[in-house]
């Protein structure tokens, strides 16, 4: 019967569907999975196997499937309204969602704006810091910086300031043009000496290209903390402090992607708290809404807001807006998810399952391909090389990510790799007991497709 099922969805799947991010040659020719409900941190596919979900749906679940509040705070407001623009309308989740945001955000962030993905987040960041200095009558700042390797969204603005050529190079001509800088990278740094001396050698480069170009920056937009999507690299301490100082003294605004890291992925509500930094311009999603409905935000100062005040016949307006944006349904499940932050007092659950992570993590070094493991809170990369020694990466024909991520399914664990980058990103409210699991699954996994048998 489950098996019956199975192969209806299955054939379906191929015939209808077109997955993101996915050579569907390769994927056809396989059998997918199929989840068919969720509880807590695991998943159950249509045939009746369960997974431990690793990768958090993706990097935004934040309590794990099926929570009971989250359930409830739809269906709640579901009996009320579902739908009603905010496009001259407001609704009452929209705005207590936003007076909440404020409240947690870093100080000095007053104004959301709303959106529905990670990307679109982004893409309002851009318009908004380009429309700011248009504004305030400075044209001439019309330019990006950004990191090399750095992802963003899959807009055209969002790849305007991504770097992963893997992904973006295909639609280059397509895009407007953005500097590119070094994301400080310790295990494959191009610098050599002291942490310290890194640091300064990558704030360095940003200083110099500000002294020469600062006149018609824009922005510069980071990942702060950690750059997910290049393979979970951690910046060291102080580097966000430093680009911060350089941005307010070079009067460059600053974007911080926190799309990934925001909503206690790093240990803080937000990876900007790490450093003690505002940005001019915070960006935000997937664990807005505890990873149930698709709501962004997009949050910046007082200071930005008033450049876009003005009568209608000076064009000051921002032009932006969604049919979603704002969606009573998305932003009360965002609410209740904020209250289960408080109830469940997640935050400080996030830094003990992180210390317990990285001590469990240890031991992983002791497999002869494991070179890197980079960690900040619960976003966890796992970097696999061909020889520890010289670092020499795997090959990307031996596909070693893809194949541990295969055995770990295989074991009851859903993870995704970036390359030859394993991904370790389970819900942050994971248990020691589940998460203890996960990593056994892990090891085994990475055990099983590497070491020699
Ligand atoms: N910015 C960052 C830093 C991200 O990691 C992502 C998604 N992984 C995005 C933006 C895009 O988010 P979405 O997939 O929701 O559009």
């Amino acid at each position: 019967m489950e098996n019956e099922l199975y192969q209806e969805l299955s054939l379906k799947n191929k015939q209808y569907v077109w997955h993101p991010f996915t050579q569907m040659q390769d994927y056809i020719n396989e059998e997918p999975l199929i989840i068919s409900h969720g509880k807590d941190r695991k998943l159950f596919d249509v045939l009746g196997n369960e997974y431990y979900d690793g990768v958090s749906s993706i990097w935004l679940n934040v309590h794990g499937h099926n929570i009971k509040e989250l359930n409830e705070a739809i269906n709640e407001q579901l009996n009320k309204v579902a739908h009603s623009t905010l496009l001259g309308m407001a609704n009452i989740p929209a705005i207590l969602l936003a007076e909440r945001l404020v409240n947690i955000a870093p100080d000095g962030l007053e104004k959301v704006f709303y959106s529905d993905s990670g990307a679109t987040a982004v893409e309002i960041a851009i318009k908004m810091a380009y429309q700011y200095w248009r504004n305030i009558g400075k044209n001439e700042k019309n330019t990006f910086v950004t990191m090399k390797e750095a992802y963003h969204g899959d807009t055209i603005g969002a790849v305007s300031v991504g770097a992963i050529d893997l992904f973006h190079q295909a639609y280059s001509d397509l895009l407007f043009p953005s500097i590119k800088l070094s994301y400080p990278h310790l295990y494959r740094s191009k610098y050599e000496g002291t942490r310290k001396d890194v640091t300064k050698a990558y704030l360095n480069e940003v200083e110099n290209l500000f002294i020469e170009k600062a006149d018609s920056i824009a922005a510069l937009i980071i990942e702060p903390i950690v750059q997910g999507a290049s393979g979970i690299i951690v910046m060291p301490p102080g580097y966000l402090k430093g680009l911060d100082a350089l941005c307010k003294k070079y009067e460059v605004l600053l974007i911080a992607d926190e799309v990934a890291t925001g909503f206690g992925r790093t240990g803080k509500m937000f990876a900007c708290e790490q450093e003690g930094i505002t940005p001019d311009i915070l960006t935000c999603g997937k664990g807005l809404t505890g990873g149930y409905l698709p709501v962004s935000a997009t949050l910046t100062t007082n200071t930005i807001y008033e450049a876009f005040l003005g009568t209608y016949e000076e064009q000051k307006t921002f032009f932006h807006g969604h049919s979603y944006t704002g969606n009573p349904l998305g932003c009360a499940v965002a609410l209740a998810n904020l209250d289960l932050f408080e109830k469940k007092q997640l935050i400080n659950h996030v830094e003990e399952i992180s210390s317990f992570i990285e001590e469990s993590l240890r031991t992983f070094y002791d497999l002869q391909h494991v070179g890197d493991i980079r960690q900040s809170g619960v976003m966890i990369g796992i970097e696999l090389v061909l020889c520890k020694e010289t670092k020499e990466p795997f090959h990307w024909n031996d596909r070693v990510g893809v194949r541990v991520t295969k055995r770990a399914k295989e074991l009851g664990l859903l993870t995704r790799p970036l390359g030859n980058v394993i991904v370790f990103m389970p819900p942050l409210a994971s248990t020691k007991s589940e998460l203890e699991e996960m990593l056994n699954i892990l090891y085994k996994a990475i055990s099983d497709c590497t070491e020699k048998q």
